[in-house]
This record gives C-alpha cells, sequence and structure tokens, in this order.
C-alpha cells in the first residue's frame, strides 16, 4: 500500500483534487471546533447545539466572527472580545489536531467514500480522547454506537461490494477486530486489576480502605471495541502496543519532572495509536517482518 499522495507529488494533484483538499482542511477545522463543544459539553450533561457559544468568564455569546476556527483565536490573541478573560490555547490546539487528521486521511486514502467514514472515526475518537483527558472517563455514548456503525459498515462493504481502499472489508474481520481489541484490553485490566488490589496498596488511590483499585476504566475496552471494527485484529493489537508505548513515555515524562502516581487516561493514547495504524499500520507491520525475515 503506497499512500495516494506522496509529500513529493501533492503538488501535482489535479484541480479537483486540490478542491477536495480545501474542502477537507475546511471541514477539518469546523469539525475541530464542534469537537470542542462536545469536549465541553457532553461530560457536563449539555446540549450540544444550544446555547450558542458563549464565554466562560462573562457569559456573553461570541460573536459569528469570534467563531471563527484558529483565525478568531489569533485575531483576538486569544482574550474574550468583551472581558479580556483568556482564551484556553487548547481551543486552537484542537482545531488545528482535528484538521491535521482529516487532512492526513485525505492524502493518504483520496477523495473517497473510506476517506469520509475514517474522518468521523477520528473526529469520534478525538472528543473521545478530550474527554478522557479531563475526566479519566469515556462515555459510552462515544463508543458503542460506533462499534455497530463499524460491524453494519463491513457488512455492507462486503455484501454490496463497495468500492474503496477499505482496511476491513469483511463483517467477520470487523468482528474478530473488535473481540481481539476489546478482548485484549479486558484481559489486561482484569489481570492489572487482581494484581494491585492483591499484592499492592497504593492508598493514594483509596478514597475508603477497603476500595478496589482500578487499574484501567471499562471505557478503554469500549473504545479498542470500536477500533478493532475498523481496523481489524492485527492492527488492534498493533494499536495496544503504540498506546502502551506512547502512555508510558508520558508517564516517564510526568515522573521525570517530579508529578508522582499522576493518574493517566489511556484513551488518548489507543486514538493515537489507531490513527497512526489507519494510515501506515500496514505498512509498519509489513517493514517489520521484511527486517525480521532473513
Ligand atoms: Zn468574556
Amino acid at each position: 500500500m503506497t499512500p495516494t499522495y506522496s509529500p513529493a507529488t501533492v503538488c501535482l494533484m489535479s484541480i479537483s483534487d486540490w478542491f477536495f483538499f480545501v474542502l477537507t482542511v475546511l471541514i477539518g477545522l469546523v469539525s475541530g471546533s464542534f469537537a470542542n463543544v462536545c469536549i465541553l459539553r457532553i461530560p457536563a450533561d449539555l446540549s450540544i447545539v444550544f446555547p450558542a457559544s458563549h464565554c466562560f468568564s462573562c457569559g456573553r455569546a461570541l460573536l459569528w466572527r469570534d467563531n471563527i476556527p484558529l483565525l478568531s483565536y489569533v485575531l483576538l490573541r486569544g482574550k474574550c472580545r468583551w472581558c479580556a478573560a483568556p482564551i484556553s490555547p487548547r481551543y486552537p490546539f484542537i482545531e488545528f489536531l482535528t484538521c491535521a487528521a482529516f487532512t492526513g486521511i485525505y492524502l493518504r486514502f483520496g477523495a473517497s467514500l473510506p476517506t469520509v467514514v475514517y474522518c468521523l472515526l477520528a473526529l469520534d475518537l478525538i472528543i473521545a480522547s478530550g474527554i478522557d483527558w479531563d475526566h479519566l472517563w469515556i462515555p459510552r455514548l462515544l463508543t458503542r454506537p460506533g462499534t455497530i456503525v463499524g460491524l453494519v459498515l463491513a457488512t455492507l462493504i462486503w455484501f454490496f461490494k463497495w468500492p474503496g481502499e477499505w482496511i476491513v472489508a469483511t463483517p467477520w474481520d470487523a468482528l474478530l477486530g473488535a473481540c481481539v481489541g476489546g478482548g485484549v484490553i479486558y484481559l489486561v485490566r482484569f489481570v492489572a486489576n487482581w494484581y494491585y488490589n492483591k499484592y499492592r496498596n497504593f492508598s493514594v488511590y483509596k478514597e475508603n480502605a477497603e476500595d478496589r483499585i482500578e487499574t484501567m476504566g471499562l471505557g478503554d475496552v469500549d473504545l479498542m471495541l470500536l477500533i478493532g471494527a475498523f481496523i481489524g485484529w492485527d492492527l488492534a493489537l498493533l494499536t495496544i502496543f503504540l498506546g502502551s508505548l506512547f502512555g508510558s513515555l508520558f508517564g516517564l515524562i510526568t515522573r521525570f519532572y517530579g508529578y508522582k502516581l499522576i493518574k493517566i487516561p489511556f484513551g488518548p493514547y489507543l486514538a493515537l495509536g489507531a490513527y497512526l495504524c489507519l494510515l501506515w499500520g500496514h505498512d509498519l507491520i509489513d517493514w517489520y517482518f521484511s527486517q525480521t525475515s532473513f
């Protein structure tokens, strides 16, 4: 599998390819803005449609021109128009991240149905990661319906022979992917919980002496069910490997800077691993086996 557009050939894209490229960038920015709203409002059980965006400091509604992704943050110099309260740099960061994620998928899969599907998956993963980062919790609303969509989609692709470069194109591959992805995390969680509750006593984690320690949330199991349904069993395993690697690196870095026993959300690292697998997973596996078989 080679990327549809490598960096060297990106200038050679046709007019229609450029049109879809710009469209993807714009939709990515707007989707990033939507992701910000979801990350804030879903955990608070608020509507994601009403009321319109407003300042958290003074409560006044934003003007339409203060609501343009990335640009408004720069023009307002990161401050509210009305009360000059600082706006978190996280908003433009999520907008940029979503835009970059969509653009990467477009450059990989071109103007096709897989691009649309994988962009929606990436948006879902970004929202789930943002909420997990803030609350150490992934709402099932973001994972369970998506898992069913993944299984149904794979069935439709297989039954109607939908064209396009699908990573998972049969219902059994999607089902096996979900089972392996969710199953491995469930097993690791089971063993880790048993071990820590039997042999360790990290009282800082416990509010009461009798409380059991939860080393990993069920939300991570649900997240891997979703991811596995879209990328299959082999890439699900690679996602868990990459996610554990990124999470451990982050843990080491935070420990190095003096934060001890910090609770680390697993979701964002699994999501990052899944995204990399979506774009380059099979290339990475092929490369690995080409290095080891001699
Ligand atoms: Zn304000």
